[in-house]
């Protein structure tokens, strides 16, 4: 089981020095070899990662400042950017942005010599040894990469993936009498079918409208400028202060997950898809559904489902699950929005309308059983075809 932990480092002037420098070549590596394979691309040729971590060797020989920072990370990078490349290509996402000057800065450190020493609170990697790094969570395993990243605002960190050599568990039966149905909600952030609301936070709109401000007084200014520089500042401080927030946002979903999958009696959870969820119509609900994080907390349902051996179905919403009686099967013709309790003129039942939708979900989940509630692999494979068509690649850099 691979799990990722992030912690901040405090590098001296000169470990600074040689990180800025390998952050440069990286992003120098990256950039050329997606030039050269975009360029071998129109003209109807291609290049494979092996090829270019050779032609590297061979451009060593005659830029010297290549030879300065860790190999091993730039033809990491040389990876990075053929798995990013095969997405595009084959798998239909967007074409690999070139890395920037000035932006979130990164370099992967593969190689054998990475070290974590817990005594003396520091970190080594390949050519740079005793970085200070704080320790704020202790982790068990085997080291398999070191990230290191500097945000535009001048702040290191590490990310360390750690291998701690456990297997999964086997997945239970579906039990119906173990089976929660959750839906997502905009007020209440979830609502279960055994009756628990669990409400929103507060959402980030406000530090949202702010960096959008900022963003375009920086585009006034003339580019190179000294006030423009300033500006960008503005802009990048804001934006870690909306990473920050989210990261209390994040807490929030976690909590939530773990408690969801942990601590509960239940055995199998079923969500909608989303795909269709966030078909909304009213674009300035689909804004608040974006912050609303919906995506991130079932992708953390999803992974804690496999880590604690439970099963987590998805159902394809299509019927009106809150106008269908979760009793009886009764469907209203009509359900206001403002209407929150309804009675059923099937079998009276009286409903709470969001409870009985997660109710709702949760039946829909036990009759689509598990395993066949994601979306089939060949129809995945012509939605990305499809997309891959409409996409255009950009001609300059
Ligand atoms: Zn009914």
């Amino acid at each position: 089981m691979l799990k990722a932990y992030k912690y901040r480092i405090y590098p001296t002037r000169e470990q600074q020095v040689l990180m800025n420098k390998t952050f440069g070549c990286t992003r120098y590596v990256y950039n050329t070899c997606l030039y050269l394979r975009k360029w071998l691309w129109e003209r109807r040729q291609t290049i494979s990662a092996f090829d270019l971590i050779k032609q590297l060797a061979d451009a060593k020989k005659e830029i010297s400042w290549l030879r300065e920072p860790d190999s091993q990370a730039l033809n990491a990078t040389i990876l990075n950017m053929d798995k990013a490349y095969q997405h595009f290509f084959n798998h239909g996402y967007g074409f690999p942005k070139y890395k920037k000057r000035g932006g979130h800065q990164s370099f992967q450190c593969p190689g054998n010599t990475r070290e974590v020493n817990w005594d003396q609170s520091t970190l080594t990697i390949p050519k740079i040894a005793d970085i200070p790094i704080v320790l704020s969570r202790p982790f068990e395993g085997k080291i398999k990469t070191v990230t290191i990243s500097m945000t535009p605002t001048g702040k290191y960190f590490a990310s360390i993936l750690v291998d701690n050599e456990r297997k999964l568990p086997g997945k239970p039966r579906v039990d119906e009498n173990l089976t929660l149905g959750i839906d997502l909600g905009l007020k209440d952030f979830a609502i279960t079918s055994s009756g628990l609301k669990i409400p929103a936070p507060r959402l980030l709109r406000q530090k949202i409208d702010r960096l959008n401000v900022l963003q375009r007084r920086a585009s006034h200014h003339h580019k190179g400028s000294g006030k423009r520089k300033k500006a960008n500042l503005r802009v990048a401080i804001q934006h870690e202060l909306i990473v920050n927030q989210r990261n209390h946002y994040l807490d929030f979903l976690h909590k939530l997950s773990t408690h969801l999958v942990c601590e509960n009696q239940a055995t199998t959870l079923v969500v909608e898809n989303l795909a269709v969820k966030n078909m909304v119509k009213n674009h300035h609900l689909a804004l608040s559904i974006s912050d609303a994080g919906w995506g991130e907390f079932v992708r953390q349902l999803e992974y804690k489902c496999d880590w604690y051996g439970k099963n987590l179905i998805r159902i394809d919403r299509f019927s009106p699950s809150s106008k269908t009686c979760s009793g009886c099967g009764h469907v209203l013709d009509e359900l206001d929005l403002s209407v929150r309790v309804w009675s059923c003129p099937g079998c009276s039942e009286i409903h709470d309308r969001d409870i009985n939708a997660a109710k709702n979900i949760r039946k829909m989940g036990l009759q689509t059983g598990c395993g066949t509630s994601k979306e089939p692999v060949e129809q995945r494979r012509l939605r990305r075809a499809k997309k891959r068509e409409s996409i255009q690649v950009p001609t300059s850099i």
